[in-house]
């Protein structure tokens, strides 16, 4: 029997080619949302998913009786209720590693952009207002020497601390779930609580993923124990940040300016205040959005799930519970 996948993410041919020589392919290139009737009919006969940015419930698990594994085309996971998929023996697969250094890229744009401003004043002489030399009305913030705070020091979080320390000559401190002993040794880097993070750090950036632990970790209470000189960047996910206490900080001057790359609401509304603030510099979310990563990310999904669907070890399994192996 042909097995089936549902794929909903954009997919390229070679992608896709792979894909339908294995299975019976039912591809949604731009779905709307996951009551599209036709979407609902393909999960009744799907044995796989790949996709990424849609919030898959245990409703709509119900609606796919024969799943047998999902690849997201993603590292974060919190889309998708994993204790539930593990309960049912669903296998969920993501794209750790090739996304690590471009997201951290991003990172590192973020601080820079902020601290020099770089957005704000380029937007200066496009609007044709560089009519003289500049003074310390367009001046910004150093980098290089300055106090790193990562709150998460995973893959991505680790790769933002090595630029900083290695290419920056930053002091990194973080607060991680568990002590990372080999990064203090190769980064000088040093634990410690959050709050004391808060306090020293001259840039603050956020790694962690999404969870109910850390879902507003940084709240209305942490924005008041940073430096009013601080820059907080955040490439993880807007919900680990109220975002509400984030603009009450900003437009008080509680701290300096903030580089985003993710929001509690994507796309942002266009009511949101935060991109209309000098001091914020705001991407549509684009950790990852290279053309060789997103590529790699397609690939790393494409290879879980043959391999998943095969009876195979995944590259990339999220929930080792609910991996039985043949035999
Ligand atoms: P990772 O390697 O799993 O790193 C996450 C780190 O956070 C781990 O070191 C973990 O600690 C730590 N952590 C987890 N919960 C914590 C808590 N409650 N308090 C303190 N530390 C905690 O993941 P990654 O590959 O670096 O990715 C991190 C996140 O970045 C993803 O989940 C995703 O949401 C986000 N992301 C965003 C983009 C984008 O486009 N902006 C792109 C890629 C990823 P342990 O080491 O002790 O487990």
């Amino acid at each position: 029997m042909t097995k089936r996948i549902v794929a909903y993410s954009r997919l390229k041919p070679p992608h896709l080619d792979q894909l339908r020589q294995r299975f019976h392919v039912d591809y949604f290139e731009a779905l709307e949302g996951a009551d599209d009737p036709a979407f609902r009919e393909a999960l009744g006969q799907a044995h796989g998913i790949v996709g990424s940015s849609l919030l898959i419930t245990p409703e709509l698990l119900d609606a796919a009786p024969h799943l047998e594994a999902i690849a997201t085309i993603s590292v974060g996971y919190d889309n998708y209720p994993v204790d539930e998929l593990t309960r049912r023996g669903i296998l969920l697969c993501n794209t750790p590693d090739v996304l690590t250094e471009t997201t951290a890229d991003t990172g590192f744009l973020l601080v820079m952009a902020a601290a020099r401003r770089a957005v704000e004043l380029a937007e200066y002489v496009k609007r044709g207002d560089w009519r003289e030399s500049i003074g310390e009305a367009q001046f910004g913030s150093d980098v290089h020497g300055k106090t790193l705070g990562m709150i998460g020091l995973g893959r991505i979080g680790a790769a933002v601390a090595r630029r900083g320390a290695l290419g920056f000559g930053m002091q990194v401190l973080y607060s991680n779930a568990s002590p990372k002993p080999e990064l203090e040794r190769e980064l000088g880097a040093n634990r410690c609580e959050l709050d004391e993070l808060l306090a020293q750090s001259d840039f603050v950036c956020v790694t962690v993923p999404l969870t109910p632990e850390t879902t507003h970790l940084i709240g209305r209470r942490e924005f008041g124990l940073m430096k009013r000189s601080a820059i907080f960047v955040n490439i993880a996910r807007g919900k680990v940040v109220d975002e509400a206490a984030l603009i009450g900080a900003l437009e008080n001057g509680e701290i300096h300016a903030a580089g985003l790359d993710v929001f509690e609401q994507e796309p942002l509304s266009p009511e949101s205040p935060l991109p209309h603030m000098a001091n914020v510099v705001a991407l549509p979310h684009i950790g990852s959005a290279t053309h060789e990563t997103r590529d790699a990310m397609a690939q790393r999904a494409v290879d879980n799930i043959l391999l998943a669907l095969d009876g195979r070890r995944p590259i990339s399994l999220v929930n080792e519970t609910a991996w039985q192996p043949a035999g």
